[in-house]
């Protein structure tokens, strides 16, 4: 990235900012739209994170920045009444889904800078550089990257049935797809297959990707994966699971219509893979 453009950027009163308070984005009540702010906000930013560049779009550079070591952002801005700093899964139910990725994007980057100001390798202070694509470090050099972690995510089937499960933790009701971090030196089907013999005690033949979705709490990939069960008998780890489940195509098509109680039954709103994993199977009748 040429320095100068990026100095030239950042003195660009066309240029627009997007500011994050402890994870939480601005939303103006008004739309709702994404609180872009211009060039002066840089002022109050966390040097140690600096401005991260997002993207360019018609020819106007888009940045988020990090305001975290302000006390009362929206007074300081004069702001009360008229903007909100909104946690991500808030944010996401009231703008589009192009805004959604910028928020992704911006709240993950912003995060990791935030957790990256020091060397991995010697414990030095690292430096933003090239508008905080990478951070290198002020004594050896070593070079660190922003890392997105594979997380998979899949609907187990079997007969006209699919495989939900629950953590304790979870609200009352609540069944989702299982899920597990990919470890290294896994294909996704290995951790598929691994993940559902943890948990329930399935074994798992073929299986195959379907769609995937930016998780950035702080910064995973959900890869969604349909597979087929070759077993059928449910044992549960229940250090991971509180319960797991074989669910019929006529339980999750009422579900999905709305006609359970909530505190029976429900899963993932429409916004979540999960839902899209259990949607596209109840289609694919
Ligand atoms: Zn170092």
């Amino acid at each position: 990235m040429d320095p100068e453009w990026l100095a030239a950027c950042l003195e660009d009163t066309s240029s627009r900012f997007l500011p994050f308070w402890r994870l939480n984005v601005l939303i103006k009540q008004q739309g709702p739209a994404l609180g872009w702010a211009r060039r002066g906000l840089l002022g109050l930013m966390d040097e140690g994170v600096g401005a991260v560049l997002l993207g360019v779009r018609d020819n106007i550079a888009h940045f988020a920045v990090d305001i975290s070591t302000m006390a009362e952002p929206l007074e300081q801005l004069g702001l009360g009444g008229v903007a909100e700093f909104c946690d991500v899964r808030s944010a996401a139910v009231q703008l589009s889904a192009e805004d959604c990725a910028i928020v992704a994007q911006g709240r993950a980057l912003v995060d990791w800078h935030d957790t990256h100001r020091f060397c991995a390798r010697c414990g030095a202070a690292t430096l933003s550089v090239n508008g905080g694509a990478m951070r290198t470090c002020s004594s050896c050099a070593a070079e660190h990257f922003p890392r997105v972690n594979p997380v998979a995510i899949m609907l187990i089937v079997r007969d006209g049935h699919c495989l939900l499960g629950r953590q304790a933790a979870w609200p009352r009701g609540m069944y989702s797809a299982l899920a597990g971090f990919i470890e290294p030196g896994e294909t996704i089907e290995e951790a598929v297959r691994r993940e559902v013999m943890e948990e329930a005690g399935i074994e798992v033949g073929a299986v195959s990707y379907h769609s995937s979705q930016p998780w950035p709490f702080p910064s995973s990939l959900m890869i969604g994966c349909t597979g087929e069960a070759i077993s059928a008998d449910i044992r549960i780890d229940e250090a991971e699971v509180e319960d797991v489940q074989w669910f019929s195509r006529e339980t999750l098509a009422r579900v999905c219509r709305g006609e359970t109680r909530a505190d029976e039954l429900f899963i993932p709103p429409p916004m979540a893979i999960a839902r899209t994993l259990v949607d596209a199977w109840l289609a694919d009748d």
